[in-house]
C-alpha cells in the first residue's frame, strides 16, 4: 500500500492519553504515503451545539466564561502530556487564540441573539480546530513531521449549504493535490474532518458525522489506495451483540452490503460519507483504536469471491407499523402517491413500505416518533373522501433486516428465512424485498425480534465455520 487515509473519531482523541495512543497508531501504521483525519475530542461538538443555542436565547456573559473555562481545560491540560517540551507554550498559545476566538464569537451570537446556520458552523468548527493542533504535536512527538489543516486549509471547498455542505469536487480535487499532495513526500499532514469552506472561505461542515465524509473525499481526490476510519468499535457487526450472544466482525463486505446495513441502522458508516470512495471504487477500512491488532471490516466495491449468502441481521427497533385499508383503494391510481406526499410534507421518513395485489392496503413503517404525525397526515389526505377506511397503526414492532449480496440470484433464501423465523415461533406482520436482492426485510413483534435474530443468525451464520 503506498497511500493511506486514516480518520479517528471523536472517542479515539478524547484525552490526552488517547491522543498519543492514536499517534503510536499512526507511526505503526502510516503508509509511505498518509494523511490523518481528525475529529472533535468526544461530547465537544454536542456542547458547541448546546452553548452556541442557549446563547442565542440570551444567558448571562457569564455562562459564555464557564464554557470557554470548560474547553480550556478539555484542551489545554493535554498539551503537555501530548506535545514535545520545547512546543508545549506555544501549542498553549495555539489553543488560547482558538479560544479567544471562540469566546468573542459566542458574545457576538449573544448580542445579536440569532443563530443562523452559517454562524452555528463557525461555532461547531473549534471542536476539531482545536483537537487537530493536538493531534499533529503528538506525532511530532513521535518524531513524524506533521502540520495541521483545517478542511478548507487542506483544499476542500462546498456549495454554501451551511449545516450539510456538500463537496465541489472539481475544484476540491486541484486544491487538495496543490496543496496536500506535495506534502506527502516527508510529512504526515492533520486534517480537521467535518469542516471545510465555501467559495468565498466561510466555514461550511459537511453534516453531523462529517469527518468520515472528509476522509473519503480525501482518499477519492488523493487516490489513496485505503481509507481507514478508526472508531471504538471492531468493525461492522453480523448483527447487535446484545440480541446475538455469538455476534462476530464482519471481515469483509461490499459497498452495497454496507450501505443496506447503514440503512438499517448499523450506524457505523453513513452511507452518504463513503459515496466518494465508492465511486472510485477505494476500500474503505473500519478499526477499532482500542484493540488495533483487530483487522476490523474492509468494504470493497465487489467481493470477489465469497461462501457468504447472508452477511448481516440487522434489528431496528423503535419503528411503528401503518395500515391503509379501503376498498376504494382498489384500482384508484394516484394512492400510492398521495400516500407518501402526504407523509413527505410532515417530514416523516417511510423506512418500508409494502402493497399487496389486490390492492385493498398499504402497510408502511415510520420511525415510532413519527407515528402520530404520519397516521394525522393520512387520515387528512384520505379518510372524508371516501377512499381510505382505515388507518391503523401497531407502535410495539421491531424491522429485521437479513442482508447478502449472496442473495442475489440464488434460490430458496427467502425460504431458508422464513421456515427459521416460524420455526423459532414467529409471526411475521410485514415483509418487503427490494428488486436489489440484498436486503429481505420483514416485520415482527417488538418481543419476537431478539428470537427472530437469533434463529437467523443461527441458519445462516453462526452455522458456517469460523474462517
Ligand atoms: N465532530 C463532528 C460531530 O460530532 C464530526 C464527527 O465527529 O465526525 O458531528
Ligand atoms: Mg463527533
Amino acid at each position: 500500500m503506498k497511500r493511506l487515509v486514516m480518520k479517528f473519531g471523536g472517542t479515539s482523541v478524547g484525552s490526552a492519553e488517547r491522543i498519543s495512543r492514536v499517534a503510536e497508531l499512526v507511526k505503526r501504521f502510516a503508509a509511505p504515503e498518509t494523511v490523518v483525519v481528525t475529529s472533535a475530542m468526544s461530547g465537544v461538538t454536542d456542547r458547541l451545539v448546546e452553548i452556541a443555542e442557549r446563547v442565542a436565547q440570551g444567558i448571562e456573559e457569564e455562562q459564555i466564561h464557564e464554557f470557554i473555562a470548560y474547553m480550556r481545560e478539555k484542551h489545554i491540560s493535554v498539551v503537555q502530556e501530548v506535545a514535545r517540551q520545547e512546543e508545549v507554550e506555544e501549542l498553549r498559545g495555539e489553543i488560547e487564540r482558538l479560544l479567544n476566538e471562540l469566546e468573542k464569537i459566542l458574545i457576538g451570537i449573544s448580542y445579536v441573539g440569532e443563530l443562523t446556520p452559517r454562524s452555528l458552523d463557525y461555532v461547531l468548527s473549534f471542536g476539531e480546530r482545536l483537537a487537530a493542533p493536538l493531534l499533529s504535536a503528538a506525532l511530532r512527538r513521535q518524531g513524524i513531521n506533521s502540520r495541521w489543516y483545517t478542511g478548507y486549509e487542506a483544499g476542500i471547498v462546498t456549495d454554501s449549504n451551511f449545516g450539510k455542505a456538500s463537496p465541489l469536487m472539481e475544484i476540491t480535487e486541484e486544491r487538495v493535490r496543490q496543496v496536500i499532495e506535495p506534502r506527502l513526500k516527508d510529512s504526515i499532514p492533520v486534517v480537521t474532518g467535518f469542516i471545510a469552506g465555501n467559495k468565498e472561505g466561510r466555514i461550511t461542515t459537511l453534516g453531523r458525522g462529517g469527518s468520515d465524509y472528509t476522509a473519503a473525499i480525501l482518499g477519492a481526490v488523493l487516490d489513496a489506495d485505503e481509507i481507514w476510519i478508526w472508531t471504538d468499535v471492531d468493525g461492522i457487526l453480523t448483527t447487535d451483540p446484545r440480541l446475538v450472544k455469538e455476534a462476530r466482525v464482519i471481515e469483509v463486505l461490499s459497498y452495497i452490503e454496507a450501505m443496506e446495513l447503514a440503512y438499517f441502522g448499523a450506524k457505523v458508516l453513513h452511507p452518504k460519507t463513503i459515496e466518494p470512495a465508492m465511486e472510485k471504487g477505494i476500500p474503505v477500512r473500519v478499526r477499532n483504536t482500542f484493540n488495533p491488532n483487530c483487522e476490523g471490516t474492509l468494504i470493497v466495491s465487489e467481493q470477489e469471491k465469497s461462501s457468504d449468502i447472508v452477511k448481516a441481521i440487522s434489528v431496528m427497533k423503535d419503528v411503528a407499523l401503518l395500515n391503509i385499508s379501503g376498498v376504494g383503494m382498489i384500482g384508484l391510481p394516484g394512492v400510492a402517491s398521495r400516500v407518501f406526499t402526504a407523509l413527505a410534507q410532515q417530514k416523516v421518513n417511510i423506512l418500508m413500505i409494502s402493497q399487496g395485489s389486490s390492492e385493498a392496503n398499504i402497510s408502511i413503517v415510520v420511525e415510532r416518533a413519527d407515528v402520530e404525525r404520519a397516521v394525522d397526515a393520512l387520515q387528512e389526505e384520505f379518510l372524508g373522501a371516501n377512499i381510505v377506511k382505515d388507518v391503523q397503526y401497531n407502535e410495539d414492532v421491531a424491522i429485521i433486516a437479513v442482508v447478502g449480496a449472496g442473495m442475489r440470484g440464488t434460490r430458496g433464501v427467502a425460504a431458508r428465512v422464513f421456515t427459521a423465523v416460524a420455526n423459532a415461533g414467529v409471526n411475521v406482520l410485514m415483509i418487503a424485498q427490494g428488486s436489489s436482492e440484498v436486503n429481505i426485510s420483514f416485520v415482527v413483534a417488538d418481543e419476537d425480534a431478539a428470537r427472530a435474530a437469533r434463529a437467523l443468525h443461527q441458519e445462516f451464520i453462526t452455522k458456517r465455520p469460523t474462517p
